[in-house]
């Protein structure tokens, strides 16, 4: 291949011209997307700057490009139907992007967008278009300010200028918020790429239904905030967005008709070819099932790279719905044994070097594709004749669709993800009701208390805080960072009262019982991030007015704005007033015990159980940590013990914490593990612990005890799963651990009390306990035989031989079945021929045991039916062998006249033998 051309040089040929033009490369984010709860995945460079957009997060540049990690499998951009059918479409994918905040506009966006694409990678500029927007509402003003930029590009035809409605040319983040035109660049590849030519009245064009017109880029300008449906106000700062995906410009540079031809991809369906040993002819006859191992190997590789495992909910479910699916793909051409490792492989090798996550994750990565594929592969077969079943039933009743809960079983019985099921469906043209799937997998995932809540941030009290920073900072009462935040160094500050709000709105001043918010100018509260609680406290008058707030929460709700928040407890503070705010020390300590001794777990995780058990979610809390990993299984005891060891001797060991701010490259330069679904800005402040050669090296914002002794002790309380491959573990330190240690030695002395021995000694006195209780139920089990004995001769006297066979009823008040089974058996080591029926009632419920012997059952008599027969009338049923059979019922008032009616069944059986 042409190097000028290769995927990775296009992605840097990308990225060096637009650092050229004065941008920030930024790394792409996680495919999971940090702080925000309601997106599944990223789907767009975007998405880690949409706090910037709307103002509530600020960076330190305004020019910025990059290459982002993308999915769309989920949620309101989902390919995946598209994906192995075209060309064009994966479940991954890269976006490049260039982005201005506030800073340069259409003019310069345009102009670099056709020097990148016309001068650097030389298209061809008259096959070249371009779109903009025209409202067919007339409700927006046309965008004749981009049209005019293109038409002054050079060499750019001023003939290929095309006006588009909202539907392909306004874009809007939400209902509400942040919108505006966008330009879209097309590239006609000629008539040959037209794929419509037999198509009667078909014509060839931009945004037309045919492959020769390709959009290639889309540039957005970012010029409104959306108030509601039908009112726009121009934004002050306006902005640039634009996104081109990575695999088509590919495309279109090496000239090939399909991404899957780029180099980007093809090795990975190479791969495939060598592993089914299929000839060119079958592999192009089987190109979907290529194309989609090919697309999902690619995508299993960087969500797990991610820290996304398969699992049974949301992220972890996609994940484990595309290996599933690559799985079953392989096994249509062949491929039984698992195989995809050998694909995600040869993903790792194209793309490592430029997102190094992937050969960072190597081992993880191909374990957990292997075992995703064995696991699936013990149920998969089950499954798919359990499903081959539905579908020929529904047929038979002419329904097209199955019905949701008939497809959630298989996949709760049989792990057959929706996506596959419906493949199967669709390939014997009928469909599957995806909706009712949903709902059934949303009753189950909420009987297994699995529902999650999601948070969504109230956009209006956004806009109010956003006036009232401003208004701050015209005032020059706030600098233009905002309210100076330093929780580190610091557990008291002095300031006065910059705001107080009450109900929403900014007030003058607050009375005794007020909920409020306070804002002061600078704050040591610290605000909940990375798993860390905020800090409580007290704000109190430093002038004698006398007044007191109690801080229950801190906050930061949008970007330079902190505010406390709590309710008045004494007097009247009133804005202006000098104020004291003071953090709850005590409570404060407990949680920086709480998050030191996070590092040092993390740290023990690792070096225990491999590199692999990574951080998947954290909590530090005063009263404890929780600390959620990747590890496929529950951990062993002793696993357990050499953990909680592990980080004990470090606390012993008494290090120093090494804290210090720096660039980010240089932190992960330096070892630094940084984590899934965090966002991280330039500079960070990295942790480090361990002389000389630190053992944990952390990029943390939390606060931290100043050497590990300050933590005292660390217990674990508890280990267990949250979803399938991740693990949970709960801990304590400090006073917290006291706390335990106190509770377990009272309790342990409570039972030494009740056992009369010493605390060395319970053990062996359970032990010795729970011989003596064996003991004394084999004893219970014998006196009861004996007992039986007794009963049974007592009963003699009252067999009846009127029926012709010997036939003993009794009624036993308090006995139970096993009582009356062992004197059914000695009933039928006296009677070599004949029946019993012993009864009892034992907690008010009846229970009947009837015996027949030998002979007799092979007359066609049935201790089954025998009891059924005398159970009816009581409410009740029963069953058993010809020979022994028990009952139960509900009616104990009807026992007696039941007995009573046996010597009838008896001798009508006997007289009418089967
Ligand atoms: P399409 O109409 O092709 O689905 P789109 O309008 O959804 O594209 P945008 O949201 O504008 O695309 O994203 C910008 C670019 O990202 C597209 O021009 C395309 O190159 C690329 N892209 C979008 N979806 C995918 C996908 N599923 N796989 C690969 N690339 C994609
Ligand atoms: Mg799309």
């Amino acid at each position: 291949m042409d190097q000028k051309f290769t995927g990775a040089r296009i992605r840097q040929d990308f990225i060096d011209y637009f650092i050229k033009q004065g941008h920030t490369f930024v790394p792409s984010s996680s495919l999971v997307p940090g702080g925000d709860a309601t997106l599944l995945f990223t789907n767009a460079g975007m998405v880690q700057f949409k706090d910037v957009f709307l103002g509530t997060d600020k960076r330190p540049y305004t020019r910025a490009a990059n290459s982002q990690k993308c999915m769309r499998v989920a949620g309101k951009h989902n390919d995946l139907d598209d994906v192995g059918r075209d060309d064009t479409h994966h479940t991954f994918f890269e976006m490049l992007g260039n982005w201005s905040f506030g800073d340069y506009y259409k003019k310069e966006a345009i102009t670099w967008a056709w020097q990148l694409l016309t001068e650097v990678w030389d298209l061809p500029k008259e096959h070249l278009y371009a779109t903009c927007f025209e409202d067919e509402k007339r409700q927006i003003e046309s965008d004749d300010e981009a049209a005019g930029y293109w038409r002054q590009q050079p060499g750019f035809d001023p003939t290929h200028v095309y006006f588009f409605g909202r539907k392909d040319n306004f874009w809007e983040m939400a209902e509400i918020g942040p919108c505006g035109p966008c330009s879209e660049v097309h590239l006609d590849r000629g008539p040959k790429y037209c794929n419509m030519q037999d198509v009667p009245g078909h014509v060839c064009g931009v945004n037309g239904a045919c492959q020769r017109f390709l959009e290639l880029w889309n540039l957005v300008f970012i010029q409104y905030n959306r108030l509601s449906p039908l009112q726009l106000e121009p934004l002050p700062a306006k902005h640039v967005d634009t996104g081109m995906g990575l695999e088509r410009i590919v495309s279109v540079l090496q000239d090939v008709d399909s991404n899957y031809k780029t180099d980007l991809l093809f090795p990975m369906l190479d791969i495939v070819q060598r592993l089914t040993g299929h000839s060119d002819a079958e592999r192009a006859a089987n190109i979907t099932p290529y194309r989609v191992i090919a697309d999902h190997a690619r995508t299993a590789a960087f969500l797990i790279a991610d820290g996304v495992v398969p699992g049974n909910i949301r992220r972890n479910y996609i994940c484990r719905m595309i290996i599933r699916r690559a799985a079953r793909f392989g096994s249509k051409i062949g491929l039984d044994e698992p195989f995809l490792a050998q694909v995600a492989d040869e993903v790792i090798r194209i793309y490592g070097n430029f997102y190094p996550e992937l050969v960072k994750n190597r081992s993880t990565i191909l374990d957990n594709v292997t075992r995703e594929e064995q696991r699936f592969q013990r149920t998969v077969e089950a499954g798919v004749t359990k499903l081959e079943g539905m579908l020929a039933r529904i047929k038979r009743q002419g329904i097209q669709i199955l019905p949701g809960g008939q497809a959630f079983d298989l996949y709760a019985t049989y792990g057959l993800p929706l996506e596959i099921t419906r493949d199967i469906a669709r390939e014997q043209h009928l469909d599957v009701d995806e909706a009712g799937f949903n709902e059934a997998k949303e009753e189950h995932s909420i009987a297994s208390g699995g529902g999650e809540a999601l948070g969504i941030m109230e956009t209006e009290r956004v806009g109010a805080y956003t006036d009232l920073l401003n208004t701050l900072q015209t005032q020059g009462k706030l600098d233009p960072e905002g309210v100076y935040y330093d929780p580190y160094n610091r557990l008291e500050v002095e300031g006065a009262i910059l705001a107080i709000i009450r109900g929403g709105q900014s007030v003058e001043s607050a009375i005794t019982g007020d909920q409020v918010e306070i804002v002061l100018p600078e704050t040591c509260f610290y605000v909940e991030s990375g798993g860390q609680v905020s800090d409580t406290g007290m704000i109190v008058s430093a002038n004698g007015h006398g007044w007191e707030i109690r801080v229950d929460d801190t906050r930061k709700p949008i970007a330079g704005f902190i505010v406390h928040i709590g309710e008045v407890m004494l007097g009247q503070p009133t804005r202006a007033d000098m104020a004291i705010a003071r953090v709850d020390a005590q409570r404060r300590r407990d949680i920086m015990r709480n998050h030191t001794a996070t590092h040092l777990l993390h740290h023990e995780l690792q070096a225990v159980l491999g590199a692999h058990a990574r951080q998947a979610g954290s909590l530090v809390a005063p009263d404890r940590l929780r600390f959620d990993f990747t590890h496929p299984e529950a951990l062993s005891i002793d696993q357990l013990e050499q953990i909680e060891a592990g980080v004990n001797r470090n606390i012993l060991g008494d290090y120093q914490l090494h804290i210090a701010n720096k660039p980010l490259k240089q932190a992960i330069f330096e070892g630094a593990t940084a984590l899934f679904g965090e966002k991280y800005g330039e500079t960070v402040r990295n942790i480090t612990i361990g002389d000389p050669e630190p053992f944990s090296n952390e990029l943390c914002g939390g606060t931290h005890v100043e050497s590990t002794g300050d933590i005292g002790i660390f217990l674990i309380l508890s280990e267990g799963s949250t979803s399938a491959g991740i693990r949970r573990i709960e801990a304590v330190t400090g006073r917290g651990a006291y706390e335990i240690v106190q509770i377990r030695t009272r309790l342990l002395k409570n039972a030494a009390e009740l056992l009369s021995a010493k605390l060395i000694d319970i053990p062996a006195r359970i032990e010795e306990l729970l011989a003596e209780q064996s003991t004394s139920r084999k004893q219970i089990a014998l006196l009861k035989r004996e007992l039986a004995a007794t009963e049974f001769v007592r009963q003699l006297g009252n067999v009846d031989t009127s029926t012709g066979v010997p036939l003993l009823i009794a009624n036993l008040p308090d006995t139970d079945a096993d009582t009356l089974r062992e004197m059914a058996d000695m009933f039928r080591q006296r009677f070599a021929s004949g029946v019993s029926v012993l009864a009892s009632v034992q907690e008010n419920r009846p229970i009947i045991i009837a015996g027949i012997s030998d002979d007799l059952v092979r007359l066609g008599l049935h201790a089954g039916e025998l009891v059924k027969f005398i159970a009816a009338p009581l409410g009740g049923g029963g069953g058993g062998k010809p020979t022994l059979a028990q009952a139960g019922g509900k009616d104990t008032t009807k026992l007696d006249v039941a007995l009573k009616a046996v010597p009838g069944w008896l001798k009508s059986h006997l007289n009418n033998p089967k």
